[in-house]
């Protein structure tokens, strides 16, 4: 087996997505750049080739089962496995007054923003587990946030996002613990509060501080923990 590790990566065209694919990439790996947009996928390749990483460009919607569908055949042509896969794609969905309020909460809001962050994870996971298991020592990193733990509760009221989180959480151990007798390690990150497109650039961490915990989970050793939540100071409650 070819020793490059293969790295998909979601929503990697920009934020902490493009910055978990320059780390990945940084370390060695060839890096498929999952991201829906052509331009903006096709403008991040370019940037991390010339960073020097090996990259190429996956078209991905993760709300489209064609779509991933579509991904996963491009990988099993390309590459024929797949090392690692951070399911970092994420949306918050429409926030008003710096909140999304419980009490008047539009479910649609609520179906889209479960869409992308929840099913999303599910049916891309799902689709590339059989290029996963193909690989010596696979990973899945799940990006979640703290605004996702129960015991924490950080932050404003967001009665869509932050329940998203809550869920991809549990989803993340269900993972965990379906594949606990297989080398597919399973895990769940946050990033931090960072500044991207998502914070409106105004948060204290950079991209690359945000993507540090991902990428130290992608490549984890084989005796490395599985189905936690960590950030960088470690574990984080659920
Ligand atoms: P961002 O700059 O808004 O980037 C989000 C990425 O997800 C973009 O590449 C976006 O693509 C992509 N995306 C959204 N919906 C998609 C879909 N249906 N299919 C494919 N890609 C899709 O946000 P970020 O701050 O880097 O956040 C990345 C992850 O970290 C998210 O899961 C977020 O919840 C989590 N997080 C962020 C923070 C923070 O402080 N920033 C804190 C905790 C957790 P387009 O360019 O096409 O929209």
């Amino acid at each position: 087996m070819n020793d490059t590790k293969i790295a998909l990566v979601t929503g990697a065209n920009k934020g902490i997505g493009f910055a978990i694919a320059q780390g990945l990439g940084a370390l060695g790996c060839t890096v498929a750049v999952g991201a829906r947009d052509e331009v903006r996928r096709e403008q991040a390749v370019e940037r991390l080739r010339a960073a020097g990483v090996d990259a190429f460009g996956v078209a991905l919607d993760v709300t489209s089962d064609d779509s991933v569908a579509a991904a996963a055949a491009t990988l099993e042509q390309t590459a024929g496995r797949l090392d690692v896969l951070v399911n970092n794609a994420g949306i918050a969905g429409p926030i008003d007054g710096g909140t999304q309020d419980p009490t008047t909460l539009d479910l649609d809001v609520v179906r889209t923003v479960l869409d992308t962050n929840v099913f999303g994870v599910v049916r891309v996971t799902n689709a590339m587990l059989p290029l996963l298991t193909r690989a010596r020592s696979p990973r899945i990193v799940n990006m979640s946030s703290t605004m996702g733990s129960l015991t924490l509760q950080p932050g404003p009221v967001l009665a869509a996002y932050a329940p998203s989180k809550s869920l991809l959480n549990s989803v993340t151990a269900q993972y965990a613990r379906r594949l606990a007798d297989t080398n597919v390690i399973v895990n769940a990150a946050c990033p931090g509060f960072v500044a991207t497109d998502f914070t409106g650039f105004n948060a204290p961490r950079t991209p690359e501080q945000g993507a540090a915990i991902a990428i130290r989970l992608a490549t984890l050793p084989d005796d490395g923990p599985r189905g936690g939540f960590f950030d960088d100071a470690g574990v984080i409650p659920w």
